[in-house]
């Protein structure tokens, strides 16, 4: 799932409605998983301030959907049972996370080696490709770390990934700056805060971020453009409270910011020592992986995405595993495909594992505007990141749209008859992951995770070992049967 849009520090518009949906109740909306708390402080803001009628009127609709999903679902043929693997799915994920693949993302061919190990999956199925390869070529600059990755803070070394990760921004740097942390006081008085910075010299300083040091609203206007923008520092320091959260950059600025974790800080630190080699790679050459499985009607198409990028390495011995994000999604539409090529579908099935999600959405952002068919064939997309876990059930964005009402119920009674999930959190609009690209297109394309322990976040933590599986089969079979039943 993509962290660029929603900073934690910022507000997240593309918000507009929630719900969360519980068999046989519905439970509070404090129910919900700490990505929300990292990445959607907005979101339970707008439910607060925005959901008291619609909340209602949402119930209602709801309750009077559920009846109608009931008489629907008399009708329906009995859904064949599903058959995922989940035996291979637990081998695509470690796989992909293993070290040989580098964090699936721009040094050691590391995501080169992901594009293949799917592409080759498709071939032995049997899945069709639309041209001649599954591949789609795209390409973007992407800055690297794919040597040196070295940091100390008053002569003892920190452990990169664990203790600090550099910011996706950050240059080449050998250098040592001497540290600047300014007391509550400074941060506190705007004016003698920006005098100080304007009128002295602090090229060879670095500042030390702490955001729980001030609420101060132009002190952390003021971090945010340092952060991510230019300083008259010679480099930042950003204090992080709980674990720590790599990104992807397309560009390089001027000086390094290095993300510490607070519990591996001494407050008391004098000076910071770094040697980090970083590369900027022009135009790296990005693939997608795309193939279908042609069905009964070959004018009708589903679509099944999921990106299969991840962050990389941090230097060359440390790599982001993207277990949960998002080489869980990646085995899911692999064992979709392979289900498919088993059970002879209605509709044409399409499988796309998309490159460059973390990077800001650009595979699919590429895809939409370099189609393989035509979308508006599209009836209807499912884009899954990070569906390892699920004790806590699933969320769908986009879900209490309107216009995806008929979605939600069918999905809804699919999963009271089946009894799949206790908890299925309703979501509205967001660009958080690759559906919202063919959303700005008007195809319809909803975007399901899994809740519940297990899951840690752009970091190294994020191994095959935490993933419970939990709501594996249930949301496998969910998707199956939706295809089946939706008209
Ligand atoms: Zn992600």
């Amino acid at each position: 799932m993509i962290s660029r849009i929603c900073h934690k520090y910022s507000t997240c518009h593309e918000i507009t409605d929630s719900l969360i949906f519980t068999i046989p109740r519905f439970v509070s909306s404090e129910n919900h998983s700490f990505r929300d708390d990292i990445l959607y402080q907005s979101f339970h803001k707008a439910e607060r301030t925005g959901a008291g009628t619609s909340l209602v009127s949402s119930l209602v609709r709801n309750l009077l959907c559920l009846v109608c999903c009931f008489f629907s679902l008399s009708m329906f043929s009995t859904a064949s049972l599903s058959a995922q693997n989940l035996d291979r799915v637990r081998q695509h994920i470690q796989t992909l996370t293993s070290p040989e693949f580098h964090g699936r993302g721009y040094t050691f061919c590391g995501g080169d080696k992901a594009a293949k190990y799917i592409a080759d999956e498709f071939k032995s199925l049997g899945v069709r490709s639309f041209g001649k390869s599954y591949y789609q070529d795209f390409h973007y600059d992407m800055n690297t770390f794919p040597a040196k990755m070295w940091v100390a803070i008053d002569g003892k070394e920190l452990q990169a990934g664990t203790d600090f990760i550099p910011g996706q921004f950050t240059p080449t740097v050998k250098a040592s700056y001497e540290l600047f942390l300014p007391d509550s006081l400074l941060l506190n008085d705007t004016v003698a805060f920006m005098t100080r910075y304007f009128f002295e010299d602090w090229s060879k300083k670095m500042l030390v971020i702490d955001y729980a040091q001030t609420e101060n609203k132009e002190i952390k206007m003021f971090y945010i453009k340092v952060l991510y923008g230019n300083t008259r520092f010679g480099g930042i320091m950003e204090l992080i409270p709980d674990e720590l959260m790599s990104s992807v950059g397309g560009r390089q600025q001027s000086y390094p910011v290095i993300k510490v974790k607070r519990e591996a800080f001494d407050r008391s630190a004098k000076s910071i020592s770094i040697d980090i080699t970083a590369k900027l790679k022009k135009n790296f050459a990005a693939k997608n992986v795309i193939g279908y499985i042609e069905g009964k009607n070959p004018d009708k198409y589903y679509v099944f995405s999921a990106h299969y990028d991840h962050i990389g390495t941090i230097g060359k011995d440390v790599y982001i595993p993207g277990a949960q994000d998002n080489a869980s999604g990646t085995a899911m539409v692999l064992d979709l495909a392979s289900y498919y090529t088993k059970h002879q579908p209605e509709c044409t099935m399409v499988f796309m594992l998309f490159f460059g999600e973390e990077a800001g959405l650009l595979g699919s952002s590429y895809y939409v505007e370099h189609p393989l068919f035509p979308l508006e064939k599209i009836r209807m997309g499912f884009n899954l990141d990070m569906v390892g876990t699920g004790d806590e059930g699933i969320t769908i964005v986009n879900s209490s749209e309107d216009d995806y009402a008929g979605v939600w119920w069918l999905l809804s009674g699919l999963n009271i008859q089946n009894k799949y999930f206790e908890t299925i959190k309703q979501r509205g609009a967001a660009a958080n992951s690759d559906h919202y690209p063919f959303n700005k297109k008007d195809v319809k394309f909803v975007f399901i995770y899994t809740m519940g322990p297990g899951t840690f976040y752009h970091n190294v933590k994020d191994r095959y070992e935490t993933l419970t599986f939990t709501g594996y089969e249930s949301l496998f079979g969910l998707l199956t049967k939706f295809v089946e039943s939706y008209e």
